[in-house]
């Protein structure tokens, strides 16, 4: 975890390194190395520690011969054919060429959005955004090792685009506030529930010193909502002063946002109840204000916005970009392959929860 006085660096400028030039010189670096579908289909099939997933379906032998780019083997034994992708991650993929270029420019640290995907590859704009959400859930899985988990209301400035969670007529963000909602009813009918105990705690973070700017915003915020652009004109801050007090006062409990980028004064812990960080973080409320501020910036950056359902994928993207070594070659991939397979119904049920992991440690 990470140390207080370890100097992180996530209020240096983004990396821009995933540009165009950079992109079409990984390209051809790509297609030189893996010219064929058979190319990419061996290299899925060498990288992974595959000898001791891929067993015969039907005498579970790991005796099977197969030949070059092929999926299907023949077990010496029964001599029945078993395809290596089966039942894996890679399970019902149509070709292996986008999977295996998505990952290997994502453990090149380069993370472009599915729509930049689709026209590179050449597939579906939703194919390249499964690819995506498969990809990211295997990163997620893992993000226990190096992050914090915080309450998702506080991303709501990179939460823009509908999904089919978003209540009918409303703004994006108001799925957040169905969850809010639904929690709290979940906690008031199950009062000896960890929710409800964490009272304390939560009271705790709120007690916290207030810097000059979040004290001149929370001076201007009431029970009145108002709106981001009239906090500009009243406060004379500059914007981004102003989001990282709203994102301290937020994760503090103190404001709320509501929808339409508008704000409320929080008197009471009410909301602070779920706002609590886990015990063992040692991470100052500033610190984590510079990395929910980095990531949002780096989602509004490359992605231009995100619907909250899946709110959590963009995180464990965020961590792709920005470790140094935990994702290097081979890890990603061989990551899917242990991970098995995920159904798109299980992709479509997903929703990322109150409380979000993000990245603190940055290996
Ligand atoms: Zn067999």
């Amino acid at each position: 975890m990470l140390e207080p006085d370890d100097s992180i660096s996530f209020n240096k400028p983004l990396r821009t390194h995933a540009n165009e030039a950079v992109l079409e010189f990984l390209m051809q670096l790509f297609n030189a190395q893996f010219p064929t579908e058979k190319d990419c289909l061996e290299e899925l099939y060498r990288k992974a520690d595959i000898k001791k997933l891929f067993r015969c379906r039907y005498c579970k032998s790991p005796d099977i011969t197969r030949e070059y780019g092929d999926r299907v083997g023949k077990c010496k034994h029964c001599k029945k054919m078993t395809w290596f992708t089966g039942g894996t991650f890679f399970h019902h993929i149509r070709t292996a060429k986008p999977w295996l270029l998505a990952i290997w420019l994502m453990e090149r640290r380069i993370i472009i959005s599915s729509s930049r995907f689709h026209q590179l590859v050449g597939i579906s704009q939703s194919s390249a955004l499964n690819i995506f959400k498969k990809i990211t859930t295997v990163v997620e899985s893992h993000m226990q090792e190096a992050s914090v988990k915080v309450p998702s209301a506080v991303f709501t400035f990179a939460i823009c685009k509908r999904s089919r969670e978003t209540p009918a007529k409303k703004h994006p963000f108001s799925e957040e506030e169905e969850m809010e909602k639904l929690s709290s009813a979940e906690a008031s009918q199950n009062p000896a529930s960890d929710h409800h105990t964490s009272k304390a705690q939560a009271a705790k973070t709120t007690d916290m010193k207030l810097d000059r700017n979040e004290q001149e915003i929370v001076d201007i915020l009431s029970t009145e909502p108002i709106h981001v652009d009239l906090l500009c004109q009243r406060s004379k801050l500059p914007i981004n002063k102003i989001l990282a007090a709203l994102t301290m006062l937020e994760l503090a409990g103190m404001a709320t946002r509501l929808a339409g980028d508008r704000y409320i004064r929080q008197h009471t812990t009410e909301l602070a109840e779920q706002k609590v960080l886990e015990p063992h973080t040692a991470i100052s409320n500033q610190q984590l204000t510079h990395i929910v501020n980095s990531t949002i910036l780096f989602i509004r950056h490359k992605f231009h916005g995100i619907s909250r359902k899946f709110l959590q994928n963009y995180l464990a993207a965020y961590w792709l970009e920005f470790s140094k070594t935990r994702w290097k070659s081979g890890s990603l991939l061989n990551s899917c392959w242990q991970f098995g397979p995920i159904s798109p119904k299980q992709i479509c049920a997903y929703i990322s929860p109150l409380l979000v992991r993000v990245l603190v440690n940055q290996h």
